[in-house]
């Protein structure tokens, strides 16, 4: 079977800069499983990805545009060092807040006297993505994944994924507001805005807002 849409599609991976640094592989993690078609992974890789069978290989290069957007110095913002209150505020550190583009991770770039300076822009925009992957499994999507937008593992939806418990006890799909799931993703309120859950651990292909290795899209 290729890979098309509709199909859902297990690839392991090494990411490298221009330099040829290695910023992640799938590795120990093992192989990342996605829809095909359903923007569970950046453009770029998506459609290197269209057309392959289980057991290829490819490198695909993907362009900031196709990746995860240029830089933009709109997405940089001054705040005053008390807004931190009793946390000290430190270069690199990252955390997630409301913005006026909806919820998004913020690093500390610059602290500057009474002024900080947080950028909103993805640790990886305006780079240039080298991938080297290779085509582990392919098969058709079940419907309910379809519905969902994302693949399920072996224990349903999110099975597996570090997402709380399954869609069993979750009315449309997993990862809907208000599931009680103790530190899963989608815990909370926030599993609403599409760009907040699930926040921490998700494969650098995925965009913000996947899951888990699954990719919970939070958006059944
Ligand atoms: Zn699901």
């Amino acid at each position: 079977m290729r890979v098309a849409k509709e199909t859902v599609v297990a690839i392991e991976y090494t990411l490298k800069d221009d330099q040829g640094n290695i910023i992640d592989a799938s590795g120990d993690r093992g192989p990342m499983e996605y829809l095909h078609g359903a923007q569970n992974i950046i453009p770029g890789l998506e459609q290197g990805v269209d057309g392959l069978v289980a057991g290829d290989t490819k490198s695909v290069l993907v362009p900031p545009q196709l990746g995860y957007g240029e830089y933009s110095e709109k997405l940089l913002q001054l705040v005053p060092l008390n807004a931190f209150g009793a946390n000290t505020p430190q270069i690199g550190m990252r955390f997630h807040a409301e913005t006026n583009l909806g919820m998004r991770v913020l690093t500390i770039k610059k602290i500057e006297g009474e002024e900080v300076t947080l950028d909103g822009n993805h640790e990886l925009a305006g780079k240039t993505l080298h991938f080297d992957i290779k085509v582990v499994s392919v098969r058709a999507a079940e419907l309910t994944e379809l519905s969902h937008g994302h693949p399920h593992q072996s224990g349903g939806c999110c099975g597996g994924g570090g997402c709380g418990s399954g869609e069993a006890s979750s009315e449309g799909g997993c990862c809907s507001t208000g599931e009680a799931s103790e530190g899963g993703c989608c815990s909370s309120e926030e599993g609403a805005s599409a760009s907040s859950c699930c926040s921490t651990e998700q494969p650098v292909a995925q965009p913000q807002g996947g899951c888990g290795s699954g990719g919970c899209g939070c958006s059944a």
